[in-house]
């Protein structure tokens, strides 16, 4: 029995588990012509991760890049002629008010620095346009609250850009969770950071970033806490240390350690650094077995292993993924395994704002979600 046992796990370790139809969709972009109706994007702030967005767009079947909003006429000028942008759909910070009367334009993509995102999302959702806004969606819960009650009394859906909700071998693990094979998910791990540069960046500012690295980066750790455990924190704790308080300003956090307790019983510890390269790393423990991502929130690919063995579902440019779900979430209602929606990122900015009270109060914080 234990030599069959055996013999069993080593071959399912060995073969690629097949996913149930529900995630396998959750990735499948494939070659497929797509028949169905195209969501098309406009794209406000046309920075580092704006430029990747687009790029990745090209891939998509089921969006498509037909505006920008942006303060660098030159920019503009390079999208136009790269995306064939005609000068009807580019807008700056001023007039894109006007997108309202854009039928070219279904959906403003905000890709600007975090303490922009309320007032614009407040003003695309006014506009009439759905809203997918970068992560962190606010400076904290009291924004990104009213972020989603605009959107609502606008009638338009307001999208947070979780890219690995997406992933295919986060869902896997996601998967694996709920069929129970990890057991009664115990204890989750994430580490989160890299060392920053340019100390006059946006992401240095208390004013455009609402904080340091926790807002950036350790976001991921918050987020992934709850979709690998698969259950929301009820309290937190966390201590800041802050090595160089000239980079890191009153308000910056540099490295912040945290840790979330569940109503199961689950438990977090949880890493989150301006100061040290390399830290991309989720572990997942239940009581019967682990899930491993490292790097596990990069633009991969994402490397994975459980007790079965490793992940080998394949790689896909996260975003192109992203851009041809998040068409279907608003063209056709789809619903995803890990939702991506304002009150998903609405709880990640409660447990944020926690987060830095817990380390300013040095007190355990307790949370509702
Ligand atoms: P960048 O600084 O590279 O780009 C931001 C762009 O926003 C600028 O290029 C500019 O575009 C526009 N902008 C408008 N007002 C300002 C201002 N006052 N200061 C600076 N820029 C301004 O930042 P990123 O692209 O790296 O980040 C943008 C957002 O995307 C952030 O919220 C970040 O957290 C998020 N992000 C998400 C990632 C993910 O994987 N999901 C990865 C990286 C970032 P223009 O000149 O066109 O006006």
């Amino acid at each position: 029995m234990n030599s069959r046992r055996l013999f069993l796990q080593k071959i399912t370790a060995a073969v690629t588990l097949p996913l149930a139809p529900a995630f396998a969709n959750a990735f499948d972009h494939s070659s497929i012509a797509w028949q169905g109706p195209i969501l098309k994007v406009a794209i406000m702030g046309l920075g580092s991760y704006g430029t990747r967005v687009a790029e990745a767009m090209l891939a998509s079947t089921k969006a498509k890049l037909t505006g920008v909003i942006s303060g660098t006429p030159s920019k503009v000028k390079t999208w136009q002629a790269k995306y064939g942008i005609p000068e009807k759909n580019c807008y700056n910070y001023e007039n894109f008010d006007q997108i309202k009367n854009n039928p070219d334009i279904d959906a403003v993509y905000i890709i600007t620095p975090n303490g922009l995102h309320h007032s614009q999302t407040l003003r695309v959702a006014k506009a009439g346009k759905h809203v997918i806004c970068e992560k962190p969606m606010a400076l904290n819960a009291v924004e990104a609250q009213e972020m989603v009650t605009a959107c609502k009394q606008a009638n338009v859906k307001l999208l947070i850009g979780y890219r690995m909700h997406f992933e295919a071998k986060t869902l896997e693990v996601v998967r694996m969770r709920q069929a129970g094979e990890f057991g009664k998910p115990l204890f989750f791990q994430g580490l989160s950071g890299f060392r920053i540069g340019d100390p006059g960046q946006w992401r240095l500012s208390k004013k455009l970033a609402g904080g340091g690295a926790m807002m950036d980066i350790g976001i991921y750790s918050v987020n992934g806490a709850r979709y690998m455990l698969g259950e929301e924190p009820i309290w937190v704790t966390a201590q800041e240390t802050k090595t160089d308080p000239q980079k890191f300003k009153e308000g910056v956090d540099e490295t912040i350690q945290f840790q979330l307790g569940f109503a199961s019983g689950a438990i977090a510890s949880c890493l989150s650094t301006y100061t040290m390269n390399n830290l991309d790393k989720f572990f997942l423990n239940g009581e019967k077995g682990f899930a491993e991502l490292q790097p596990s929130t990069g633009y991969g690919p994402i490397q994975g292993r459980t007790h079965l063995g490793a992940l080998t579902q394949p790689h896909v440019t996260h975003q192109t993924t992203q851009m041809d779900e998040m068409a279907e979430i608003i063209l056709n209602n789809k619903k995803t395994i890990i939702p991506v929606d304002g009150e998903e990122g609405l709880k990640d900015m409660k447990i944020v704002d926690a987060i830095y009270l817990a380390a300013n109060t040095s007190k355990r914080i307790d949370l509702k979600l």
